[in-house]
């Protein structure tokens, strides 16, 4: 992965798209959007991005590196594949924008402007990188207690608490069990070191 160029001054500089191009996984068919509009229009989540695909590939194309990379679109996306299956360019849109999420992380930018859902991203990568499971109740304590530590575990559990029971209710979070862990850990704890080797032998890993 070669170095992100700086950011540029000048109106339509072509250095980012073209880093982007040869740096990010997919991203050599970007060329190929007609910027119809057909992923962000099935996106489910379009409402909750700032900017929605085809914006951002534009806006690649603009050279708005800043915009591009502080931007919570790739955070928002839940990896539905509507826009990969529709785009009549064949354009892989879900893994350019995870890509972009890579580049983004590494470079800085993701902490910067730290959402709701790169909390929410964090809280679900901690537990099921610790237990091999995902836990409602344990993804639900570290998101709620990164808002703000004690106080806002409490304010928003108590905000919640019908949905909890509701789940209980219905058998689906039981409040007496101790979240579930896979065995094993140990070897999951070496797949993903040896992943991280990998990614970070070879770049962003996107
Ligand atoms: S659907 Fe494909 S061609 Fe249309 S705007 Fe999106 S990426 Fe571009
Ligand atoms: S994969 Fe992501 S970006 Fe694409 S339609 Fe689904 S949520 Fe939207």
């Amino acid at each position: 992965m070669s170095t992100l160029p700086e950011t540029s001054n000048r109106k339509y500089d072509l250095g980012f798209a073209r880093w982007v191009r040869d740096n990010v996984d997919g991203a050599d068919r970007m060329n190929m959007c007609m910027q119809c509009g057909v992923c962000s229009g099935s996106c489910p989540l379009g409402d909750q991005m700032e900017h929605g695909p085809r914006k951002i590939f534009m806006m690649v194309r603009a050279g708005m590196k800043e915009a591009v990379l502080k931007s919570n679109s790739w955070r928002s996306c839940v990896s539905c594949y509507n826009c990969v299956v529709r785009c009549p360019r064949e354009v892989p849109v879900k893994y350019i924008l995870q890509g972009l999420g890579a580049v983004a992380l590494k470079e800085g930018y993701a902490e910067a402007v730290e959402t709701d859902n790169t909390a929410f991203a964090k809280a679900f990568w901690e537990t099921a990188s610790k237990s091999g499971r995902t836990d409602e109740r344990a993804v639900t304590v570290r998101y709620f207690y990164a808002a703000g530590g004690i106080g806002s575990l409490m304010s928003k559990g108590m905000a919640n608490m019908g949905i909890a029971m509701g789940l209980v209710m219905a058998k689906r979070m039981s409040v007496f069990s101790m979240p579930d862990k896979i065995k094993g850990r140990s070897e999951l704890k070496a797949i993903m070191e040896k992943a991280q080797e990998i990614q970070a032998r070879h770049g962003s890993g996107t």
